[in-house]
């Protein structure tokens, strides 16, 4: 068996399309049109690179966009003016932290201080707690959003089937968990203390390898036919590669390129939540 592939470039066009024209008629109809503020601390170039992207998809479909950049050297008090100075900004429909953020940034902090209406990556306690407690108006992270918009689009069926993640994070794993729950999936997370990560994994039809452990899932890991979702971002002589080992591809039945699944789909979902963010504040 070749995977068929879960080409996140092409449903990632699609979401911007749709996202162009909403915006379009909002615009039209006399609406206020999204702005997205980023923010980077540092100067890491993947980063950066990141930014871009984000502020290019942006543009490209009429949202409005800054980009602010802060030294390595940033304090998180000196984050958290930058923060207050957005949440007041009435033109800023959303705010977009860059992570990974240097050591020295306490996050936990940040997201605690961004306000939940512009909170586009869902972080804030407020968002995390209601999609936690499947409570509406909660902003589902771009990353898991665009994992489950993904295996929707490919008409993969999340009720009833056993998903397990590789992965605990707040930023991938834990809310990538609650979606598929609320979906109606079978749910197991795996970590680093999970015995027998093989076994798991063997049961999975949809899994979801998010452990930025290049090689970590091997082919006998996987069981035939499954949806493999590739989040990780890991750099090997160079290139990008996910968790996945050589011959997957051969056993599972769905499968996200690395690259061109899970990074296109997370920044369209970036694009999706900015304009929800401005339909919110301003209906
Ligand atoms: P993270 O905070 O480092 O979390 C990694 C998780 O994987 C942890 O829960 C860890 O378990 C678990 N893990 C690590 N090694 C393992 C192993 N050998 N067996 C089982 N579990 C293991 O990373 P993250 O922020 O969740 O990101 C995960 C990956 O996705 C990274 O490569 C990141 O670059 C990538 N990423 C990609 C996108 C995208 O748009 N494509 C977006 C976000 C992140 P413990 O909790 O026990 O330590």
């Amino acid at each position: 068996m070749t995977a068929r592939l879960l080409d996140g470039r092409a449903v990632a066009k699609q979401v911007y399309a749709e996202v162009e024209q909403a915006v379009s008629e909002r615009v039209a109809r006399g609406g206020s049109r999204p702005r997205l503020a980023t923010v980077l601390v540092g100067d890491d170039p993947a980063s950066a690179q990141y930014v871009e992207l984000k502020q290019r998809n942006a543009q490209k479909v009429g949202i409005e966009s800054e980009d602010h950049r802060l030294l390595a050297s940033s304090t998180t008090e000196e984050l958290l003016a930058l923060v207050e100075r957005l949440n007041r900004d009435e033109r800023v429909s959303a705010i977009l932290i860059q992570q990974p953020a240097p050591k020295q940034i306490d996050m936990s902090r940040i997201a605690m201080e961004v306000d939940p209406v512009k909170d586009v990556d869902g972080f804030h306690p407020i968002n995390a707690g209601k999609v936690a407690l499947g409570l509406p108006g909660g902003v589902e992270p771009c990353t898991p959003a665009g994992i489950v918009y993904l295996l929707e689009k490919f008409s993969i069926s999340i009720a009833g089937a056993n998903a397990v993640i590789v992965g605990r994070s707040n930023l991938v794993g834990k809310p990538t968990a609650l979606l598929m729950l609320k979906r109606n999936a079978t749910v197991t997370v795996c970590h680093t203390k999970t015995q027998d990560l093989a076994g798991h994994t063997r049961a999975a039809d949809i899994l979801v390898a998010a452990a930025g452990r290049a090689n970590l899932i091997t082919r006998d890991m996987v069981k035939p036919g499954a949806a493999v979702v590739d989040v990780s971002t890991n750099w090997v002589d160079g290139r990008q590669a996910g968790d996945l080992g050589h011959g997957v591809e051969e056993v599972a039945g769905w499968l996200t390129p690395n690259p061109g699944g899970v990074g296109p789909m997370t920044r369209a979902m970036l694009i999706k939540n900015t304009l929800e963010a401005e339909v919110r504040r301003r209906p």
